[in-house]
């Protein structure tokens, strides 16, 4: 049999890269032939260790180099990378490209694509040069759920939420969760911004882009089956195969640092070898967040009321020169021992640290799998996108932390941290969550099982 070559190709953001390397990770593991495809701005900004079956490819995204692609400009990036990059992801799928010509040598022609779901061009093209492609999403199983009942949804008048609408109420129609899902807990798109019959421009895409998967080969999800079986259950019958393979930063040994776009600080593992076992707030509120002066300050104000040492991963693009001189200020006047600020930690080490006795974060789905991953409680203050239901999902349905959503007030942070930190039974939970998790992704686990049928299958594919 030919051997395999896998082309993955993440949309070029931070957690999408950081579940999807470690993907890429696995199949090096199991003899595959893998392309990274980064953007050119991100691979110039990432570690890139290529092994001797593991390459890194760039494609343009079109912006110009010092574009900030924040936040702010996510449908700016979706517009620009289309055009842009398709003619050399083309090109990269032409077989006298892909094998041997490549400076690198040596590697067959590629043999199937796994892209990510939010690059439905990128599953068109593959499938036009007659490559296989399967789609790969790296946010919650539970949202993708969600987007798939947009339709449902908006038949049943549920979305978009009117503006003033009372946000605790039930929402019907995202199968499996009519218990416990409230309007405050769908993904922040289906809120309406005045027009009532209005849909949320990025709502419509990412509905759009969650049906485009089911022509994809399967859909595959950084997500397992003992936290996310019913959400899994109910997107099966619309896609032609689902596979559940993570937690894969657990599963995998690609170094984190392999995968930032950020310089990791890791000065503050010393420091925190300083401090207590679970004596330190870890908070972090991922790569995209932004707050207000205001939310800041509360944020502040209550973690410094809560009393405990913290530790706080703070972009210096999240806010602006005057929070972060602030936040300054707050460091000298409570000491370097109480409080450390890194601009860009690094998490996966921060969150196994003995130190580390809960997790205030915005509730990314990486950072929610690396929280759980590790037994640590979390207290959840959700932006955007998927955060909303992973925030739920953590206090409603595991019982592995708090959900501070839609509410941010000193008094509140200061209450959650202080709970977190002390709860035994938040903590039970969470050690226990942890040891379920650990044996899906040990031998014969669920997501072991699951990415050796995604092997399969990809050989089969491409046979
Ligand atoms: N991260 C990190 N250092 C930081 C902040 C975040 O390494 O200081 C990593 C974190 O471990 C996670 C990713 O960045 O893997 C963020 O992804 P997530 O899905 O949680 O949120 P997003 O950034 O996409 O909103």
């Amino acid at each position: 049999m030919a051997p395999v070559h896998v082309l993955v190709f993440p949309w070029p953001l931070q957690g999408h890269i950081n579940s999807m390397l470690p993907f890429a990770a696995g199949l090096l593991g199991a003899g595959v032939h893998v392309t990274f495809l980064h953007t050119e701005h991100n691979l110039r900004r990432v570690d890139r260790a290529a092994s001797p079956r593991l390459r890194f490819a760039s494609v343009p995204d079109g912006l110009p180099d010092d574009h900030p692609r924040s936040v702010a400009h996510l449908s700016e990036i979706g517009r620009s990378l289309r055009p842009s990059a398709s003619a050399a992801y083309r090109a990269l799928l032409a077989p006298a490209l892909s094998a041997g010509s490549h400076a690198d040598g040596g590697f067959p022609p590629v043999s199937c694509v796994v892209v990510d779901g939010l690059l439905p061009f990128a599953i068109d093209i593959a499938e036009e040069l007659g490559v296989p492609a399967l789609a790969f999403r790296t946010e919650s199983a539970c949202s993708i759920l969600a987007y798939l009942s947009v339709p449902g949804l908006v038949e049943l008048g549920e979305v978009p939420v009117p503006v003033g609408a009372d946000l605790d109420e039930p929402v019907r129609g995202v199968p499996g969760m009519e218990g416990f899902l409230r309007r405050r807990d769908l993904p922040s798109s289906c809120r309406g911004h005045g027009e009532v019959d209005e849909l949320d421009p990025m709502l419509q895409t990412l509905a759009k882009y969650t049906a485009h998967s089911c022509t994809a080969r399967a859909l595959i999800f950084n997500t397992t089956a003992s936290l996310e079986r019913s959400a899994l259950a109910h997107i099966a019958p619309h896609m032609r195969d689902v596979f559940a393979i993570g937690p894969l930063h657990a599963m995998s040994a690609a170094p984190a640092s392999a995968t930032s776009l950020w310089r990791e600080d890791d000065g503050c593992m010393a420091w925190l070898d300083g401090h207590a076992d679970r004596s330190v707030v870890y908070v972090s509120l991922g790569s995209l967040a932004i707050i207000s002066r205001e939310q800041f300050t509360e944020f502040l104000s209550g973690l410094v009321g809560a009393g405990y040492a913290f530790l706080w991963a703070f972009r210096s693009d999240m806010v602006g020169a005057s929070q972060s001189a602030a936040l300054q200020e707050a460091v000298d006047a409570a000491g370097k021992r109480k409080v450390r600020v890194v601009d860009w930690a690094p998490q996966r080490d921060v969150l196994r640290h003995r130190a580390v006795g809960c997790f205030l974060t915005h509730a990314g789905w990486n950072s929610t799998l690396e929280g759980i991953v590790e037994g640590v409680p979390l207290v959840c203050w959700p932006f955007f996108a998927d955060q909303q239901i992973n925030s739920r999902f953590t206090a409603a349905v595991w019982g592995t932390g708090l959900d501070m959503k839609d509410v941010c007030e000193r008094a509140v942070v200061e209450r959650m941290v202080r709970e977190a930190m002390e709860s035994g039974e938040l903590r039970r939970s969470a050690q226990a969550l942890s040891q379920q998790v650990r044996r899906d992704i040990a031998q014969g686990g669920s997501s072991v099982s699951e990415f050796e049928r995604l092997v399969k299958f990809i050989k089969e594919l491409t046979a």
